[in-house]
């Protein structure tokens, strides 16, 4: 199995490269984000609770967020690989995906990380904020608390998968096919 963590900060193009990588690989996309949203629109008791994290910019609990990522896991008989986008966010995220995967007789193979800079993050999530219809991305405010949460929450990630040589960091500045064939390289040297 070919199991990537697509690891970045708000704004750093995981979805787009997801949508692509999935394509090529043939992968079962998990986005946290994508299916909390889903469960907001579905008014369901899941997506109420998310929804009162989501909308101040701050993690849904990881209780509940490694408990909804190991049951869409599990919907999965046997799959080539899973993309996790937007998980793991915290280490504990991230030691509960190993063990989840290793019950399962696998591991993550490789964690792709798209490195952009804070200003160049605000900027996209303003534009998208505009016609994506996302609150938390219409907000500078909420905004800056997500970079914020990110950078003591979820940087500590990168250190979980680089001891365990599986770190690699890909500019997500660029052409997003350019950015996407540097990610295929990655993939590749498997
Ligand atoms: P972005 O990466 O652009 O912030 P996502 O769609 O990945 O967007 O996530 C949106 C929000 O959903 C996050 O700000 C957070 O509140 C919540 N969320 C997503 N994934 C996780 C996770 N793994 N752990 C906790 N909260 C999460």
């Amino acid at each position: 199995m070919l199991n990537l963590v697509l690891f970045g900060p708000p704004g750093a193009g995981k979805g787009t490269q997801s949508a692509k990588l999935i394509e090529r690989c043939q992968l079962v996309h998990l986005s946290t984000g994508d299916i909390f949203r889903a469960n907001i629109k579905g008014g369901t008791e899941l997506g109420v609770l998310a929804k009162s994290y989501i909308d101040q910019g701050k993690l849904v609990p990881d209780e509940v967020t490694i408990a909804m990522l190991a049951s869409e896991v599990n919907k999965h008989a046997e799959p080539n690989g899973f993309i996790f986008d937007g998980f793991p966010r915290t280490s504990a995220q991230a030691a509960a995906l190993d063990e989840l995967l290793a019950s399962k007789n696998t591991a993550i193979t490789l964690m792709l990380a798209l490195e952009v800079e804070e200003e160049e993050l605000r900027k996209r999530l303003l534009l998208r904020g505009k016609d994506s219809g996302r609150a938390d991305d219409q907000d500078p405010a909420i905004i800056q608390n997500r970079i914020d949460v990110y950078n003591a929450e979820t940087m500590p990630v990168k250190d979980y998968y680089s001891a365990q040589n599986k770190y690699k960091g890909i500019n997500g500045i660029g052409e997003i096919d350019d950015i996407f064939e540097a990610l295929c390289q990655e993939i590749d040297k498997v």
